[in-house]
């Protein structure tokens, strides 16, 4: 595959799930991959290992999105490893469910700070730092974001904030030839949702049953459609939020 060839790109929270596919398949298309994590060193480590392996070219960076100084650091350390970044995956996120009668500002914090904040930190960093030639954002969002479903207020409401600030900087950022899209997965086992508890729970079984295609997602089948985005073959797409979902609303 050479779809990403001669790109550089930057994937948030890549040490496992979707982010960890996301960077390998970056990897395998061509690009040259910076591999953020926030805590898992030996998770991101691997995904490097997977890419220089295959013969690709890839770094891992630690930082914390939601912290400038970090989002900054991720930039200049992709920087100088292998120029000026091309492609920015805005993946790294937390979800966290609970009623609202046990909401606590902490939670909502870390799920704002997070997911929409360090979004908005690394696409700053992206809109300034970008070449002439411009460039692809793709933020990790989620149908959560349109869906409705009880106990995710906070989260859901991470997501939809991430989907409009997508439509918004793509018509901010056009003008730089910079396009700002996002993928909203559905349902995904990854590390984080099991870890979450919804794997063999009734939430999984439920998200099963509302999937036309009648199963949960696969990290790569997110990536698939994350390389498409960011690529020259989607030159012609921006502002889009697309449901990669099996069909799940
Ligand atoms: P995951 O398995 O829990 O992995 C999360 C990744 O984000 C890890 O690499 C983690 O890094 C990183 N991360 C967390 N906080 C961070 C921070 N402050 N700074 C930098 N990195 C941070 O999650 P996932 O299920 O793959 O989800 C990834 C994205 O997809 C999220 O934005 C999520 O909302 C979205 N999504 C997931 C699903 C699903 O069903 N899984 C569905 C829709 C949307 P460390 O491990 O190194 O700490």
């Amino acid at each position: 595959m050479s779809e990403l060839n001669g790109k550089t790109a930057i994937v948030t929270g890549a040490s496992k799930g979707i982010g960890a596919a996301i960077a390998r398949a970056y990897g395998h298309a061509g690009a040259a991959v910076a591999v953020n994590y926030a805590s898992d060193k030996a998770g991101a480590d691997k995904v490097v290992a997977d890419i220089t392996g295959a013969g690709g070219k890839a770094l891992a960076v630690q930082g914390d999105v939601s912290k400038e100084a970090d989002v900054l650091r991720l930039f200049d350390e992709t920087e100088a490893a292998f120029g000026r970044p091309n492609v920015l995956v805005n993946n790294a996120g937390v979800y966290q469910f609970a009623p609202i009668e046990e909401l606590t500002v902490e939670h909502y914090r870390r799920h704002f700070d997070i997911n929409v904040l360090g979004t908005l930190l690394a696409i700053r960093e992206a809109a300034k730092r970008f070449g002439p030639e411009g460039g692809a954002i793709l933020n990790v969002s989620s149908v959560a974001g349109r869906g409705v479903y009880p106990t995710t207020s906070v989260y859901s409401a991470t997501k939809a904030a991430v989907d409009h600030v997508t439509r918004i900087l793509a018509a901010e950022l056009g003008p730089k030839k910079i396009r700002v899209n996002a993928v909203n997965p559905g349902g995904v086992e990854t590390e984080g949702t099991h870890a979450a508890g919804v794997m063999g729970s009734d939430f999984e079984k439920q998200m099963i049953a509302s999937t036309p295609l009648g199963r949960l997602g696969q990290p790569d089948d997110i990536a698939d459609v994350s390389v498409f985005l960011v690529s020259d073959a989607a030159r012609w797409v921006t502002g889009e939020t697309l449901a990669a979902s099996g069909g799940q609303r």
